[in-house]
């Protein structure tokens, strides 16, 4: 199983990367909160072991972050002993189980099983807005059923504005998501990469997964068409369906 690990104590992460991989797992180790979220966010993991006391950001706002991004991955948050978090918090937020530190490498590795047999409920794995089909799993997108080749840039901004169809969204707010949270560019490479994706997709402006420039405000992708062009609110025409030969746990 690919595992993301967000976890500052250097000697716990690499204890606990070491243990995973020597049973045949991939570890990604993330020491920050925004490296966490932005990992998380980016890339695809079967579970993600979270920290809650973390520098930058507090894994109660990655879990937040993530699940009203309706990124479904299994998360299994790290509690500590002292009793100045609680699990009911985490199981509020969306966290699928909890372990409080210290904990054996054991009991960590049968939940982590358990989470994966489990599985995540109803987890979306292929998104579609319109003509445009997108599945994070296996990284592809199709445009009226055919292949549309992205680079990985590409691919991240595309998921970002199909997951928030229907939303405006700042250029702020799609640089912090889709691009590295060091990044300290020019904000309108945004603007380079929108123009790519209306190139590669060529849909025409007005229809479903088009991309409309908010002046002022930034971009929005349609998720349904309508006449006036203006945006039709977010999940009326966006679906997610299962995935069809998604892949197994192992
Ligand atoms: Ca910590």
């Amino acid at each position: 199983m690919r595992v993301l690990l967000v976890e500052d104590e250097e000697r716990l992460a690499q204890t606990v990367r070491d243990g995973l991989a020597e049973q045949g797992h991939r570890v990604e180790v993330m020491a920050t909160g925004p490296d966490g979220l932005w990992a998380a966010r980016n890339r695809a993991y079967d579970v993600i072991v979270l920290d809650i006391m973390l520098p930058g950001l507090s894994g109660y706002r990655i879990l937040q972050a993530l699940r009203a991004a309706e990124i479904w991955t299994p998360v299994l948050m790290l509690t500590a002993k002292d009793g100045e978090y609680d699990e009911a918090d985490a199981f509020d937020l969306g966290a699928d189980d909890y372990l409080t530190k210290p904990f054996s490498f054991v009991v960590l590795l049968a939940r982590l099983r358990a989470l994966l047999r489990r599985g995540a409920p109803a987890r979306p794995a292929v998104l579609t807005v319109g003509e445009l089909a997108l599945d994070p799993s296996v990284r592809k997108a199709t445009c009226r059923a055919g292949p549309l080749p992205l680079t990985p840039r590409e691919f991240g901004l595309l998921e970002f504005l199909m997951r928030n169809a229907g939303r405006a969204l700042s250029k702020t707010e799609i640089l912090d998501s889709v691009w590295d949270p060091h990044y300290e560019g020019d904000v309108n490479i945004v603007e380079v990469y929108v123009g790519y994706l209306r190139r590669k997709t060529g849909l025409p402006a007005g229809e479903p997964g088009s991309i409309e420039t908010m002046r002022g405000v930034g971009y929005l992708m349609l998720s349904a068409a309508s006449p006036d062009g203006s945006a039709v609110p977010r999940g009326t025409q966006t679906s997610v369906t299962d995935a069809i030969g998604s892949p197994q746990a192992p």
